[in-house]
């Protein structure tokens, strides 16, 4: 093996230790939860790296990242996320390439993707980004949009809603994390139970490097984990 590959073999199988542990801990099963590959720091060659070191799903915040990536890496089977704020001009290129969109972040994106998918014959399987923290500099629903949402939603028949997504709060920092993952598990909590048909609340996409095991203790299903699978790669 190349030293990248060791490097990244090696940095897999501690976040997946950690995953592991942290779930122990949590008294949960570790093949509950999902973990994405963030690969925005990287180029195609690491990532082909992350997918060789057996990640299968990659995520990408921008739309442009992901669509200079899918294309080197077409040979591989991989799940693209696409992850942060998708302008609605993007969607059109982007819908073809991406298993989910978890960063589904205002209901006119959401019917641009639903109405897009329509043309293209497809089906996206969508997460919900819940803005918790409240800081405006995020995008995503603010928590009391999202209860009064999901009929619009169930309506809607080219988006597969699967859950919800968060980022922690920025100011706070990991003190402040656990309450944000808490409150958005809280709102899953509370909404499951009454959702619509066709509507599905099971994942929760939170957690990141720095918070990660803080998030699988409140709930998390999906960790989107970047630098901490990049150590000794990134400068
Ligand atoms: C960059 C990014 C991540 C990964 O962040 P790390 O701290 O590098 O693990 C996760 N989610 C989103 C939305 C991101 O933009």
């Amino acid at each position: 093996m190349s030293e990248l590959a060791t490097r990244i073999a090696r940095n897999v199988a501690e976040v997946r230790g950690r995953i592991a542990e942290a779930a122990r801990r949590a008294g949960r099963d570790a093949e509950e939860i999902t973990l994405v590959a963030v690969t925005k720091y990287v180029g195609p060659d690491v990532a082909r790296a992350l997918v060789q070191a057996g990640c299968r799903i990659l995520g990408e915040s921008r739309p442009g990242q992901l669509l200079e990536k899918a294309e080197p890496l077409g040979d591989l089977a991989v799940d693209w996320h696409m992850i942060g704020h998708l302008q609605r001009n993007k969607v059109r290129r982007i819908l073809p390439l991406v298993k989910m969109v978890e960063s589904a972040d205002s209901p006119r994106l959401v019917e641009a993707i639903d109405r897009i998918a329509a043309e293209l014959s497809i089906r996206v399987p969508i997460l919900l980004e819940v803005n918790v923290s409240g800081e405006s500099a995020k995008h995503g629903f603010a928590p009391e949009e999202v209860e009064p949402y999901l009929e619009k939603l169930a309506g809607l028949g080219h988006v597969e809603p699967r859950g919800l997504m968060c980022m922690a709060s920025l100011a706070g920092g990991l003190a402040a994390a656990p309450r944000d993952f808490a409150q958005l598990r809280e709102l899953r909590d509370r909404l499951r139970d009454n959702c619509p048909e066709g509507v599905a609340l099971d994942e929760l996409s939170m957690g990141m490097s720095g918070d990660f095991e803080a998030a699988i203790a409140e709930g998390s299903t999906m960790v989107r984990v970047g630098t901490a699978l990049l150590s000794g790669v990134l400068r």
